[in-house]
């Protein structure tokens, strides 16, 4: 790899193993990866393949057992999340005895912002995606593209530089899905932020630029798809 202290994360060799009992499971064999500001990557390959490992890995969420993962862009590990990395998982992640406005200013308020700012920064990022009108509503209250746009907002409030998305329209139809998508690549164009959305759905893969793919933990990097600069 080049020019790896301009990536916002690298994983050098980085593997993980899992114990189960007895018997270990290796999900992730040596990636080696990086991921520089603006790139839109779609990571695929089945279920069961390794790709949430490597996003929790990319994420700062889990440590590899063997190889390295750094961020030179982006600062200490510690300071990843809520901040430069945001995620966007596949199930429901709003909280629910929270309303929407409040889950939204959460990390804000986890990260130590006085509340106005928090609620104000909320209200911004709601306004952005065209959320307003479900501010004071709970989660209960929406429909599943409507959750996944909440969680997208929360993501956007902490200004992300990088946003990982764990199969995030995995539980919507067709059309939410391709909505949901639409809103994540505006939203991080507008944001300048880079994109790895982890999917199996080819559709959703052909409208980002750069392919990944995993097979039996397994991570393939050198294949851009449309344009971006292709990197091994
Ligand atoms: P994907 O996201 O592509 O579906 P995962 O990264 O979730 O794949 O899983 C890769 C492999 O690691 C699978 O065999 C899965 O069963 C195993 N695995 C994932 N998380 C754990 C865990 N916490 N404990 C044990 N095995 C796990
Ligand atoms: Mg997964």
């Amino acid at each position: 790899m080049t020019n790896t202290e301009d990536a916002l994360a690298v994983c050098d060799r980085a593997g993980r193993t899992y114990s189960r009992g007895e018997t270990a499971v290796v999900a992730l064999h040596d990636a080696t990866c990086a991921i520089y500001s603006g790139q839109q990557i779609a990571l695929m390959g089945p279920s069961g393949s390794g790709k949430s490992t490597l996003v929790h890995l990319i994420a700062g969420l889990d440590n590899p057992t063997v190889g390295t993962v750094a961020w030179p862009k982006l600062g200490r590990r510690e300071d990843l999340r809520p901040g430069p990395i945001g995620i966007v998982f596949q199930a429901p992640s709003l909280l629910p005895p929270l309303d929407v406005i409040e889950n939204v200013a959460l990390p804000l308020l986890l990260r130590g912002l006085d509340e106005g700012v928090a609620r104000e920064s909320a209200y911004d990022s709601l306004a952005r995606l065209d959320l307003l009108g479900l501010a004071e509503k709970l989660p209960e209250e929406l429909s599943g593209g409507q959750s996944q746009r909440v969680a997208i907002a929360r993501v956007l409030a902490s200004r992300p530089q990088l946003i990982l998305a764990d199969e995030p329209t995995g539980q919507l139809d067709h059309e939410t899905a391709n909505h949901v998508i639409t809103i994540l690549l505006q939203a991080a164009v507008e944001s300048g932020a880079a994109l790895l959305i982890n999917t199996h759905d080819p559709v959703v893969a052909d409208r980002l630029e750069i392919r990944w793919t995993m097979t039996d933990g397994r991570l393939t990097t050198n294949h851009a798809v449309k344009s971006g600069r292709a990197f091994s």
